[in-house]
């Protein structure tokens, strides 16, 4: 116990001579986080500062081994971390898919080299990824993938498309699923490559959408090029990591939206102080939104501590299994719901698109709404994940 007293004081003087001021208490920080990455170009520069000391200190990736650069702690020790952050409100200073998906992945399924290329460049927020697994005819049946890859002496010769790859337009590496033998089984020809964004035999076109921005895109492959060193596990054993990375997916979706409530920054009380009419005692008048309020904030607490409970477990060495898919199907339930309380309280105030008369934050909220429309959808629809839970969680008949 002294042991985690000590390291908390240690942790809070840490936080507080080395996280910039203008991203605590909430402000200054991108609202998708500090992302990282080649292309990263935060408006305000405190984020790459924060970056940078995060990094040093092993807390982008504070439970990874040492060895990568991670910080090596233990659950306890990281529980106590994220307090601190959350008690100065400051984001993490980093996030993305090397850290959620490929990272925890290499780590189950990489070999030392790989480990060793790759981990301390996503620990340090030196390469974006992005994930290439749906396909214009492979979402749901992610199996049927079509994009071909060729071996050519060392090498991999890859041809055929991609599509809602999130960010591909700023990732510098993409993971992606192959399909290295046509003649097999649909599951058993597929490889898992990591294929380097930069270089000519790769395209990327944004897509737009309903929120106003692309955070998705195509992505083409016209005779890209991988190393052999970058299959991860083995030729045409592809699927076996494709689905020990879609808990780990399915997990963080549940995890940053049912918990944390997206991108959206106001708490729901706070909201509803701002937009709705006050008691003389300070509470909302309203008793029956009140109750609304409370019962999401129970729901996302409890939800909270059971993914908690889930991420020791996996510390613990128990990889997620099919329990990610009702954690998914939960999380995005809730953040979805969550968010249209939040329309709700604000009324009109929430329908802005653009101009005067409307906040930055109201405006942006509009757009946080509209985005969650996907949060049912990404990761695998809400339909799979049931049929997933219902096979492999209850054990229904097909
Ligand atoms: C915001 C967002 C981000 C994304 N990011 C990425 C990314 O970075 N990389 C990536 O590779 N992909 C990404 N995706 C794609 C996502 O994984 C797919 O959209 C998803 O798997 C569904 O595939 P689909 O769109 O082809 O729909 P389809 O598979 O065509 O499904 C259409 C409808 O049919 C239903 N359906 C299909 N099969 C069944 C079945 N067996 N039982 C019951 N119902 C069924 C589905 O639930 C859905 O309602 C993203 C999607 C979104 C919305």
């Amino acid at each position: 116990m002294a042991e985690l007293d000590d390291y908390r004081a240690d942790t809070r003087s840490w936080l507080d001579e080395n996280c910039p001021q203008s991203l605590r208490a909430g402000g200054g920080g991108s609202l998708y986080g500090i992302t990282g990455g080649k292309k990263f170009n935060p408006k305000n520069p405190d984020e790459r500062v924060w970056l940078e000391r995060g990094a040093e200190k092993g807390l982008t990736a504070p439970t990874w081994p040492t060895e990568y650069g991670g910080g090596g702690l233990s659950k306890e020790q990281n529980k106590i971390l994220l307090q601190c952050m959350r008690e100065l409100k400051t984001p993490p200073p980093l996030v993305g898919f090397g850290l959620t998906m490929i990272g925890p992945t290499l780590l189950q399924y990489g070999n030392d080299a790989q480990k060793a290329e790759h981990l301390p460049n996503i620990v340090q927020g030196k390469i974006r990824w992005c994930q290439g697994y749906s396909e214009p005819g492979a979402g749901s049946d992610l199996a049927g993938l079509q994009c071909r890859a060729v071996e050519d002496g060392d090498e991999y010769v890859i041809n055929g498309s991609k599509i809602w790859t999130s960010n591909a337009d700023e990732a510098d590496w993409i993971f992606c699923l192959v399909r290295t033998d046509p003649d097999a089984k649909k599951q058993e020809g597929i490889t898992f490559l990591l294929i380097d964004m930069e270089q000519p035999g790769v395209t990327v076109r944004p897509i737009p959408l309903i929120s106003g921005s692309s955070p998705f895109c195509e992505t083409f492959f016209d005779d890209a090029r991988a190393h052999q060193r970058n299959v991860i596990h083995k030729k045409n054993a592809g699927w076996t990591v494709a689905k020990a990375l879609l808990g780990h997916e399915r997990t963080m979706i549940a995890d940053a939206f049912g918990v944390g409530g997206g991108g959206s920054r106001l708490s729901l009380a706070d909201r509803a102080r701002k937009y709705l009419p006050e008691s003389a005692d300070g509470r909302v008048s309203d008793a029956a939104l009140r109750s609304e309020i409370a019962q999401m904030e129970i729901d996302s607490k409890a939800f909270g501590l059971t993914v908690q409970r889930s991420k020791d477990a996996a510390k613990a060495g128990h990889q997620p299994g099919p329990e990610s898919s009702m954690f998914k199907v939960y999380g995005t339930e809730l953040n979805m719901a969550r968010h249209e309380l939040m329309v709700r309280i604000a009324g009109p105030q929430a329908l802005g698109w653009e101009g005067e008369g409307f906040e930055d934050e109201e405006l942006q909220l509009t757009r946080d709404w509209l985005r969650t429309r996907g949060n049912s959808i990404e990761g695998g629809t809400s339909e799979v994940q049931r049929n997933i839970i219902a096979k492999r969680v209850l054990g229904l008949p097909d």
